[in-house]
């Protein structure tokens, strides 16, 4: 997702309109690699503003993530824009104290990169594949989503045992 603005830094046009749908494998977000499940779909437009180029787009995408229980694999659709002015490494901050400021090479624009910039607040912090999820048992690990594991049920056994019993069973176990 690397687009050319040189027509627009020459001055031969004032826009470029970014509209297309395109395929990429993974989208970095907290150091982690998330596997994308859809094409990434961008709509909008880069234009020359006074201020500078101006990139107007709206993102539309797919992730795969665990859902945070029962870690089965779950989508997450993903749906936010981005506004922004795009800048040089050298831009002066307190010019775009109001407005967001991507830096980009002078050239190409890195679709990817601002995304990855952008994504923060957009993921959710935590996955469910549904609010119901029963998760997974702490003691074997079932999924108790797809079975019973008799865990819960050996635990209440041993609890209703009286503890004055239970010192008896020890007693007569050292003879
Ligand atoms: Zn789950
Ligand atoms: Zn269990």
């Amino acid at each position: 997702m690397q687009i050319s603005l040189d027509r627009l830094t020459r001055r031969e046009t004032d826009k470029i309109d970014l509209n297309f749908c395109q395929k990429i494998d993974t989208i970095n977000y907290c150091d982690i690699d998330y596997k994308l499940a859809s094409p990434v779909s961008i709509n909008g437009k880069v234009s020359t503003t006074k201020t500078g180029l101006y990139l107007d787009v709206d993102v539309e995408f797919t992730v795969l993530d665990n859902c945070s229980r029962c870690l089965e694999e779950v989508e997450v659709p993903i749906v936010y824009s981005i506004q922004g002015f795009l800048v040089k490494e050298d831009f002066d901050e307190n010019s775009f104290e109001n407005d967001d400021a991507f830096i980009y090479d002078g050239q190409v624009l890195n679709l990817v990169n601002i995304i990855e910039q952008t994504l923060d607040f957009k993921m959710p912090a935590r996955v469910l594949c549904n609010e119901s999820c029963k998760g997974l048992c702490t003691k074997c690990g079932a999924n108790l989503n797809k079975q019973d594991c008799s865990c819960n049920k050996i635990a209440n056994d041993e609890e209703i045992i009286d503890p004055r019993f239970a010192k008896l069973k020890d007693i007569f176990k050292n003879d």
